[in-house]
């Protein structure tokens, strides 16, 4: 196992720069995710880990060496492709067999590692069929066992549960976390799937436009948003933002905008400038009440209602701002309601409209 370091890494394709200088450490025996939008560069990232895309300046690390200039198959990782790259003439055994024979690894050494991580996969009764004779979910055990075989330093994944329906993506996902725990490799794993990053990711790196925007753990990411885009990418459904002004009637401060007027407590309020955007998560939205002066409340006009059984999603208008609700399911809500919903003020949010950057 080895820790993972990028410095200052960039990668421009001719004129156009899909990585801006990104520094990331990935601690040895974690699990890290890079998510975000399509093109954010998180797949050239990991290409560029793996030695499969040249780096155009900055050093990657791998354990204590700088491997800019080693070739991917001496950079002693495995990856784990979106669309599992299986030798379809080759049954499962040679599949995860392929790559040690071309090290020249011993036969009974061979045999105890593929049996090994085809137990450990689920998949020993599979040995002898070919990619064709196997399910989504299978074949993808395949392409991890292959990688698992290899016993490499760091795992690199990319997007590997994206070709599987939804209920199949869950089952891996917790199979992945399952295998990461017992093998405790080195692993960055890029998707564009938030859920994916919170649930998998001892450390999340959010990435856009080239920029990782936070790298922390999940909790951290979800409770402490860097800024506007983590807060809006992290989190479903999004966090609600409304635009608000700060304002002091008799010594108290205020964040007034259409629909509410939320009390900012003394501690909070110094330094923050006139013009603000609110964040709200709609699990931090509670109600319907009818208590028309109770403390931190917002006025809102129900356009859509998902009864989910778990769950009651309310989609409304807050003034000309749509914001989305995640209320107690026994609710009976209809479309044209007028609701006033209490706001967990202490999990409020506030960001600079200019910068988008929190403010907390
Ligand atoms: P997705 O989730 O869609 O795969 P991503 O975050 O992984 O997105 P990348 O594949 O890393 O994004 O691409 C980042 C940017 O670099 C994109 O704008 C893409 O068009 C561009 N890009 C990637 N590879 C090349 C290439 N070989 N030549 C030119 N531009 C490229």
């Amino acid at each position: 196992m080895a820790e993972v370091v990028l410095t200052k890494v960039v990668k421009k394709f001719g004129d156009f720069t899909a990585v801006k200088g990104i520094d990331l450490t990935v601690e040895d025996g974690k699990f890290t995710v890079l998510v975000g939008p399509s093109g954010c560069g998180k797949t050239t990232t990991l290409r560029m880990i793996a030695g499969l895309e040249e780096v155009t300046s900055g050093e990657i690390r791998i354990g204590e060496r700088v491997v800019n200039n080693v070739p991917p198959k001496d950079r002693d990782i495995a990856m784990v492709f979106q669309n599992y790259a299986l030798y379809p003439h080759m049954d499962v055994y040679n599949n995860m067999a392929f790559g040690l024979k071309l090290r020249k690894i011993s036969k009974d050494e061979i045999q105890r590692r593929v049996n090994q991580a085809a137990a450990l996969l689920g998949i020993e009764n599979k040995l002898k069929s070919k990619p064709r004779e196997l399910s989504g979910g299978q074949r993808q055990r395949v392409a991890v066992g292959r990688a698992i075989v290899r016993d490499p330093k760091v795992f690199l994944f990319d997007e590997p549960l994206s070709n599987l329906d939804a209920k199949l993506r869950v089952q891996m996902r917790t199979e992945l976390e399952q295998l990461h725990h017992r093998l405790k490799t080195t692993t960055i794993y890029v998707t564009h799937d938030q859920v994916e990053a919170m649930t998998l990711g001892d450390r999340i790196a959010v990435m856009r436009d080239g920029v990782i925007h936070q790298y922390d753990s999940p909790k951290q990411t979800y409770d402490h948003p860097a800024d506007r885009f983590v807060a809006g990418f992290i989190g479903s459904p999004a966090m609600n933002f409304l635009p608000a002004t700060v304002t002091s009637e008799d010594g108290k401060v205020f964040v007034v905008g259409d629909g509410f007027r939320f009390p900012l407590p003394a501690e909070k309020a110094s330094g923050v400038p006139n013009k603000v955007v609110v964040g709200i998560r709609p699990e931090d939205l509670d109600g319907p009440i009818t208590d028309e002066n109770a403390d931190g409340t917002l006025e809102a006009t129900v356009t859509v209602t998902e009864q989910l059984g778990s769950e009651l999603l309310v989609y409304a208008a807050c003034g000309n701002e749509a914001i989305v609700a995640n209320l107690d399911p026994h609710h009976v809500i209809h479309i044209d309601d007028k609701i006033r919903l209490k706001v967990d003020l202490n999990r409020m949010h506030l960001f600079d409209p200019e910068s988008d950057k929190t403010i907390f």
